[in-house]
């Protein structure tokens, strides 16, 4: 009896311990996007960055990769109507796709 007591904890323990090493990895995934994400601020945009990009990114103290459309690869010209909670910007491209 007090054997399957111990067995039934010594399960739990493992499947705990399971759960702390896949939270301790999505952490830790997490933590990387985030420096990488931070290395990417001081990189140079591929395209010279315009007036309007400049006075956003000032304004709300982001990084030109919120304001540029990867798929387009030009700048957004059109800023999500609940940015910056929300950063579905546009570019002329986007629009001219939907
Ligand atoms: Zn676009």
């Amino acid at each position: 009896m007090a054997g399957e007591i111990y067995f039934k904890m010594a399960r739990e323990r493992r499947l705990h311990l399971q759960t702390i090493s896949g939270l301790q990895r999505r952490v830790e995934e997490l933590e990387a996007r985030l420096d990488c994400y931070h290395t990417n601020q001081s990189t140079i945009p591929p395209i010279q960055i315009t007036p309007q990009i400049r006075e956003w990114m000032d304004e709300f103290g982001l990084p030109w990769e919120v304001f540029y459309c990867y798929d387009h690869k030009q700048w957004a010209d059109e800023l999500d109507n609940s940015f910056p909670y929300y950063s579905d910007n546009q570019c002329p491209g986007c629009r001219g796709n939907t």
